[in-house]
């Protein structure tokens, strides 16, 4: 796991409450495992869902649009919106920073929405630290690493080198997975979207 260069953590809201309504629901899972594609297989089937959107440095892959993928930031702006407070957590990964911004996500709670963060492990242990079981903490497993050295491999985003260091950091996420809630396997993705849909309607309170 990567240290934190640009900014110390002191710089995450001190103390944050979250609306008591809706459900924040973490997702992790490496890189590869298909956590795109399975929660885009259930938007449209669990109603009020409300995806976070998060801020990254990493440059836009062929196709991503920013404000709707991510929120594309200069490191600058990104260092920035961590002193304002601006995110429920924020991390280094692989070399960029992630963070989910906090204000939408509270706008979404208090309109009783479903809140999916896909983050990974640690900002999900920074979720955990805040907001413990406030929140619902759901991992996705690969069936195998070999499995996901394949999708990762036929994903084609990605040169080798960097396949290598998804699948080294794959290895390290996965020892957190019993810090979860719920493991789903993405063996069979239409199983897998079933099995995330119901943890979903079953988190609402
Ligand atoms: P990618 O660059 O492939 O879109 O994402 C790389 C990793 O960053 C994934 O494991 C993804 O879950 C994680 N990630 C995306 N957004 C956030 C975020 O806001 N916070 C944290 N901690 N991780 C994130």
């Amino acid at each position: 796991m990567q240290t934190k260069e640009l900014i110390c953590s002191e710089s995450l809201p001190n103390k944050i409450s979250l609306p008591n309504k809706g459900r924040l629901i973490v997702l992790s899972g490496p890189s590869g495992v298909g956590k795109g594609t399975l929660v885009g297989s259930i938007l449209k089937r669990v109603p009020n869902l409300f995806y976070s959107t998060s801020a990254t440095t990493r440059l836009a892959r062929p196709g991503e649009r920013d404000k709707v993928d991510y929120f594309f930031k200069t490191k600058e702006e990104f260092k920035k919106d961590v002193s304002a407070g601006a995110f429920l957590e924020w991390a280094k990964v692989y070399d960029d920073y992630y963070g989910t911004p906090l204000r939408p996500i509270v706008a979404a709670l208090k309109g009783g929405a479903i809140v999916i963060l896909e983050i990974d492990v640690q900002g999900a242990m920074q979720v955990k630290e805040q907001l413990a079981d406030e929140a619902v903490y759901i991992f996705i497993a690969p069936p195998s690493v070999d499995e996901l050295r394949r999708r990762l491999g036929e994903r084609n985003t990605e040169e080798a080198a960097q396949i290598d260091q998804r699948l080294d950091t794959a290895i390290r996420e996965l020892q957190y997975k019993e810090e979860y809630d719920k493991v789903i396997v993405n063996d069979d993705l239409d199983k897998a979207a079933d099995q995330l849909a119901e943890a979903l309607v079953a988190a609402r309170r």
